[in-house]
């Protein structure tokens, strides 16, 4: 324990992943999401010992959980979870958190929280968080701890968890580009303290202020970064001129801040998550949206197969007797289909469709979900 730094915590996203994303995202990051609200499905795995004892309580994944809320649905994202809890019982796994656990009972339409034991941490850090967009999985284990008070804080009760999920959504660190160099996503570059080039250079967001990377060097009691630095964006003739100085958010939940100083996402990281659950394919499984009222409640939309090829089966037996409206749109927004249907199921001829990506709109009394859909014949 002697000599290490108390306060860190190991990262990593996997880079390669992130990046091939931002190539996607790259052409749309200035799409404009700020009206339409969210939902995504999750899972929650406990991993504990295999003798069943040690590992998160529900009440504790209760907590955990609500750090989501605290810091997504400012931003009309929002999580439907079905209240079960997976536990994995196993000591190797308990012992050693790694992202092989998100092949242990992944789930393709939902993002997979694997929350590991406050005491447990990952070689010689104490909190350890990993995410996989591809398998929209994360996990978090450990803690982190004040050097001058020497309280601790768990991170699976923290924005720790908000960070992974930020990640999974598509999210950089606010030091991407600037202090985080991944050799792997083709448009990064440093990002200037005077926002000059926010849009195109670091985290790709206009709202974050440049960071160099806190790399938890921040007062947990004051929230203010412990270290200085300049941006090089000087007078290239002067060598005196280091540039501007670097102002980043401590506060900001995609920086390496410390835990008591983490508390929101900005409109623009929020933005830029629908974007990416609007056109990664991971994410479009694992989410909808829609422009009015609250999304998550599409409780018993069923529908495929997805892609589909001579017909949709649209299988609403588990909802509430009623009509329920649906329409068909191709990718620019034509419809192509429209029609109703009991809470039975209906099969939707859909063999006079191009291949290529549609967008299902079901009306739930009067309430608009928008499901993506894809065309393969
Ligand atoms: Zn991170
Ligand atoms: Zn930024």
């Amino acid at each position: 324990m002697c000599g290490k730094a108390h306060a860190q915590v190991y990262c990593e996203i996997d880079t390669l992943a992130a990046a091939n994303q931002e190539i996607l995202i790259e052409p749309y990051r200035t799409q404009n999401y700020s009206n339409y609200s969210f939902c995504v499905r999750i899972y929650v795995h406990v991993i504990r010992k295999s003798s069943h004892m040690g590992g998160q309580s529900p009440s504790d994944v209760s907590l955990a959980l609500s750090y989501l809320d605290t810091a997504f649905n400012p931003h009309n994202i929002y999580f439907v979870w079905d209240h079960q809890i997976d536990y994995i019982d196993d000591d190797s796994e308990f012992y050693s958190p790694g992202a092989s656990v998100f092949d242990i009972n992944n789930h393709p339409d939902g993002v997979d929280i694997y929350m590991y034991d406050d005491s447990v941490g990952f070689l010689g850090w104490d909190g350890y968080g990993t995410s996989s967009q591809p398998k929209t999985a994360f996990l978090v284990s450990g803690f982190m701890e004040d050097p001058v008070t020497l309280q601790t804080y768990p991170l699976v009760k923290s924005h720790i968890l908000s960070h992974e999920m930020g990640h999974v959504l598509s999210l950089w660190h606010t030091h991407h580009g600037t202090g985080e160099n991944t050799q792997q996503d083709p448009y990064e570059c440093p990002e200037f303290a005077d926002g000059s080039n926010s849009a195109i250079c670091g985290d790709y967001i206009t709202d974050t202020p440049a960071d160099p990377d806190m790399n938890y060097k921040v007062d947990f009691a004051t929230c203010q970064w412990l270290e200085s630095g300049f941006d090089g964006n000087g007078d290239p003739d002067d060598p005196n001129d280091p540039g501007d100085p670097y102002d980043p958010d401590e506060h900001n939940i995609m920086g390496h801040s410390v835990v008591p100083c983490m508390s929101y996402l900005t409109p623009k990281q929020g933005n830029r998550m629908k974007v990416a659950m609007t056109i990664i394919p991971a994410l479009t499984a694992v989410s909808n949206y829609t422009l009015s009222g609250y999304p998550c409640a599409t409780a018993g939309l069923n529908f495929y197969p997805n892609a589909m090829d001579g017909e949709l089966n649209l299988d609403l037996r588990e909802k509430p007797a009623n009509t329920y409206p649906y329409q068909i749109f191709d990718a620019y927004g034509v419809m192509v289909l429209s029609g109703e249907s009991q809470n039975v199921l209906k099969t939707i001829d859909t063999s006079g469709l191009d291949e290529g990506l549609y967008f299902l709109h079901f009306y739930d009394n009067g309430q608009l979900t928008i499901k993506q859909l894809l065309v393969e014949h």
